[in-house]
């Protein structure tokens, strides 16, 4: 396996919340010579949309996703997911991340949420594609089903997209998925399934690396390399189906990235996605 493109490095904002707001990662990016980035809802309010917008275009920084939409399962969900499409479409993002939402509380109705999932994202799909907004649905560690989503392998996201359509007349579908290692690496049909999505559902990429042992089931996440994913064989999977798009680094670390310098952690997202992905 040849090393990645370091063109297609691209950063979910994330990684350095508690050191950064977004307009420091967007120059950190730019300082680092970092080519996308990947932001989250809340960031982009507290900065302004327009503004975001313009300093991302200033630097000609690709956003390679904007996180998130979904949790279908909560009241506000069509609001919510109407606004999160708008935001999407003026940042010019290469997709909306869907967080699929998890049980509504005090349910155990597992099958009556992911019916509820299936309805809402065919809801919000037209608006979607009228907006050029594709929607990648990202399938969750099982460990998160109850509380952030109840999609959890890429097989059961994919039969999503096929029970939903999709729009011929993109070369890019309107609906595919985002393939995060951190969710999926365990998954015996991950190859499979990733061969099945193919290029024209492939739209996001998201990297990180799995802890041993793990100490948070949400933010632990760790550096690409310190853990026992093997990143360059689902590159190559991934590259293999087609996908030609960014390698997003992903890290909720609460113990240990989130403590570091952010020019130092930047700087480490590149010497690993160069060495170890
Ligand atoms: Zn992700």
């Amino acid at each position: 396996m040849s090393a990645p493109d370091p063109s297609l490095l691209s950063l979910n904002t994330v990684t350095v919340k508690r050191q950064w707001n977004l307009a420091q990662a967007i120059d950190g990016c730019a300082r680092h010579g970092i080519r996308g980035i990947s932001a989250w809802r809340d960031q982009v309010a507290e900065m302004g949309i327009k503004n975001a917008v313009s300093s991302i275009r200033k630097h000609g920084l690709t956003v390679t996703g904007l996180c998130r939409g979904g949790f279908f399962t909560s009241k506000d969900w069509l609001d919510d997911n109407r606004r999160a499409i708008e935001e999407a479409h003026e940042l010019q993002a290469q997709c909306l991340v869907l967080v699929v939402g998890g049980l509504p509380s005090g349910s155990k109705d597992l099958m009556a949420a992911r019916r509820q999932i299936k309805d809402s994202i065919q809801a919000i799909l037209p608006e979607a594609r009228k907006a050029g907004v594709p929607l990648a649905i990202e399938p969750l560690h099982p460990m998160q089903a109850a509380d952030r989503a109840c999609v959890n392998t890429l097989e059961h996201a994919l039969d999503l997209c096929d029970a939903l359509g999709e729009d011929e007349r993109s070369a890019q579908g309107a609906l595919g998925v985002a393939v995060d290692v951190y969710h999926v690496w365990w998954d015996p049909k991950l190859e499979a399934q990733v061969k099945r999505a193919g290029k024209k559902r492939l739209l996001a990429y998201h990297i990180c690396d799995w802890r041993v042992p793990t100490r948070d089931l949400l933010n632990d996440r760790a550096m690409m390399g310190d853990g026992v994913i093997d990143l360059p064989k689902i590159r190559a999977w991934v590259e293999g189906a087609g996908y030609t798009g960014f390698h997003e680094v992903e890290i909720f670390s609460e113990l240990d990235w989130w403590k570091r310098d952010p020019d130092e952690v930047l700087a480490t997202c590149k010497e690993r996605h160069a060495r170890c992905t």
